[in-house]
Order: C-alpha cells, then sequence, then structure tokens
C-alpha cells in the first residue's frame, strides 16, 4: 500500500516548495494538483472558452487530454503530445484555473488521474481538496497557511526577484479574490479537514515548515 501526504491550504502560502522539498526528503513523489487545474485553463484559454459560460465550459473541458509524467524526478504535464508545464504559472493562467476549477465537471475530470497517482506511489499532494475530497484516507493531512499579507509579500519577492514589475496591493487584492472563490464554491471548497494538522507558516521559514510537516509524518508512522 502507498503512503500519501495531503498538504492544503489557500494561494501563496508555500505549498508546492514545501511539498516538493518534504517529498525529496521522504524519497516520495510530488504531485502538483494545481499544475493539472492550470493545464484545463490553459487548455480553455487556448480554446477562447467563456469561463463564464457553464455550458461552453463543460462542453470544452471534456476534449481536454491531460496527463502526467516524471522527468528527473520533476512533475511534466502534458495536453495531449504536448509539455505545457512551462507555460502553467503565467497569472492569466491562474486567474483562468481559479475561476474554471469551480465547476465540478472540471473536477471530476481530473480526479481520476490524481487518485491513480497516490495509488500507485507514495505520493506528498497539494491542492485544495486533497484531504477532504480526493484522499480522504490519506496517511497524513496538513493544512498549510499563512496570513493574506505575509502570501502577498512573499508573491511580490518572488515576482521582482525574476524581473517582473508588479504590485504588491495588487497582488494581495488577488490573493483575497482568489481565497473568497476557492473557500466558497459549491464543490470542494477549501477548507481543513477534520483530521487534518494546522500549519501556519506567517512567521516561519521554508525549512521550519519542511521540518515541521516531516516531524508529523514522522511521528504518524510510528504509531
Ligand atoms: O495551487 P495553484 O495556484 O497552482 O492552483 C491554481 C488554481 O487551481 C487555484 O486558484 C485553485 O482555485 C485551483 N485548485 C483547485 N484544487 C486543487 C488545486 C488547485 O481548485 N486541488
Amino acid at each position: 500500500m502507498s503512503c500519501n501526504i495531503a498538504i492544503d491550504g489557500p494561494a501563496g502560502a508555500g505549498k508546492s516548495t514545501i511539498a516538493k522539498k518534504v517529498a525529496k526528503e521522504l524519497s516520495f513523489i510530488y504531485v502538483d494538483t494545481g499544475a493539472m487545474y492550470r493545464a484545463m485553463a490553459y487548455y480553455l484559454l487556448k480554446n477562447n472558452v467563456n469561463a463564464e459560460d457553464i455550458r461552453e465550459l463543460e462542453e470544452k473541458c471534456e476534449g481536454a487530454d491531460i496527463s502526467i509524467c516524471y522527468q528527473d524526478g520533476e512533475q511534466q504535464v502534458f495536453l495531449g503530445e504536448e509539455n505545457v508545464t512551462a507555460y502553467l504559472r503565467a497569472e492569466e493562467v491562474g486567474r483562468m484555473a481559479s475561476v474554471s476549477s469551480a465547476n465540478g465537471k472540471v473536477r471530476e475530470k481530473l480526479l481520476s488521474l490524481q487518485r491513480n497517482l497516490a495509488a500507485q506511489h507514495d505520493v506528498v499532494m497539494d491542492g485544495r481538496d486533497i484531504g477532504t475530497t480526493i484522499l480522504p484516507n490519506a496517511d497524513v493531512k496538513i493544512y498549510l497557511t499563512a496570513s493574506a499579507d505575509k502570501r502577498a509579500k512573499r508573491r511580490y519577492l518572488e515576482l521582482t526577484e525574476k524581473g517582473e514589475t508588479c504590485d504588491i496591493e495588487e497582488i494581495r487584492q488577488d490573493i483575497i479574490e482568489r481565497d473568497e472563490r476557492d473557500m466558497h464554491r459549491e464543490v470542494s471548497p477549501l477548507r481543513q479537514a477534520e483530521d487534518a494538522v494546522l500549519v501556519d507558516s506567517s512567521q516561519m521559514n521554508i525549512e521550519e515548515v519542511k521540518d515541521a510537516i516531516v516531524g508529523i509524518y514522522k511521528e504518524k508512522v510510528k504509531h
């Protein structure tokens, strides 16, 4: 039986950075489910789909052929034959993903992809509904969060380090809007699973968060 660690939390809490490090330390596979929703969003954008038009969205999402493979331990996302991984972090794609992921048909389409990976491998999987919906029996569940101010500041630093010009207040507003959509949508809203451990990283650095989660895992598997 594979071992599964689920990490959920709001946008910008550092889930992917932390999940990757935890996976590396434990020799697990890191599964970035946000990238799957982003690949769907990329597909919808490419096909000029208006995400507010539910019928069009539900019809078109059926055609997205999304698959995952691993190269040198790094997750690669494919749309049909094309590796689209490099395009998925664009702000436009993230914004579309935040809207289209609220749709039940879109979520249904990605559910088995996520569950199959977790059934076949030891995984650290991050997302919004991993502990609540995708892997309700995960061995360890973490709800990773940080204040909106802290998350905006981190995102701002990340973008400016890449040489991009951005406005911290705009980023903060965007984060608040995404939280609102993720937490209040009807299908699979973001919330802490009852058996998830809350980790607030507002006052912690990356290594401290990684060590805390590895510690929680080791404590859990001992029992
Ligand atoms: O985590 P990331 O920012 O890459 O996710 C992109 C968008 O996909 C999020 O804004 C969220 O709305 C959605 N998402 C989701 N469920 C997941 C992962 C991501 O709804 N498991």
